[in-house]
């Protein structure tokens, strides 16, 4: 019988060991419940994630004009690969760029890249920070993607759960403390936490399966 137990806790790797903390106690008893009740709803649509995260991107940081809009989605897509700063780099070295005597209007050094149609972009706000808002922007939206695809990982699973990764805290209240706990899929949002004091927060999701909880369940 002990065999038996151990076979069953054990017969599977288990693929973290702090599942035993009480995020997860909350986590598994929810989850136990999950087959029999109606299904759960995510905090956002999966469907329209990438559009609704720039938009919030756009919102928050007002450093683009919003029909603007399809330029970014289109470079989003490459933050993944690139890195959202050299993305925003290449958009800005694009194409026809701005005279010597425009950059200097813009408070920008000579030999930095700004193409007339990445000037066009900024919004009255942007103008203040003319190399910095197209890559704060992708930023903010990327890292909101990013979080929502982990949330949809998570919440596939039974025992699925979210943990908090991400060193760059920088001053974020909700990051601190929520830093290394488990979070619900069902109630985490991949948007930026409202108290977040960052242009784009640092907050990454990692998705996990409580194995020790599956296994337990099955005994
Ligand atoms: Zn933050």
């Amino acid at each position: 019988m002990f065999k038996a137990l151990l076979e069953c806790l054990f017969g599977t790797p288990s693929k973290d060991e702090e599942s035993s903390s009480p995020a997860t106690v909350q986590t598994n008893t929810r989850s136990v419940q999950a087959p029999a009740s109606p299904k759960r709803k995510l905090t956002f649509n999966p469907d329209t994630i990438t559009s609704d995260a720039i938009d919030g991107a756009f919102e928050h940081l007002g450093l683009l004009i919003p029909s603007v809009k399809p330029s970014i989605e289109a470079a989003i897509y490459r933050c993944m690969a690139e890195g959202f700063k050299a993305v925003a780099l290449s958009h800005r070295k694009d194409g026809e760029q701005l005279s010597k005597e425009e950059k200097k209007a813009f408070g920008i050094r000579s030999n930095a890249f700004m193409s007339k149609r990445a000037a066009s972009e900024l919004s009255e706000k942007g103008t203040l920070k003319p190399l910095e808002a197209h890559y704060l922007t992708l930023w903010r939206a990327d890292f909101t993607i990013d979080r929502a695809k982990r949330i949809l990982t998570a919440s596939g699973h039974e025992f699925g759960r979210i943990s908090q990764l991400g060193a760059h805290r920088d001053g974020c209240a909700f990051c601190t403390e929520n830093y290394d706990s488990y979070i619900d899929p069902f109630t985490a949002s991949p948007f930026p936490p409202a108290e977040c004091p960052n242009a784009a927060c640092g907050m990454m999701y990692h998705a996990s399966v409580d194995w020790v909880a599956v296994h337990k369940s099955r005994c």
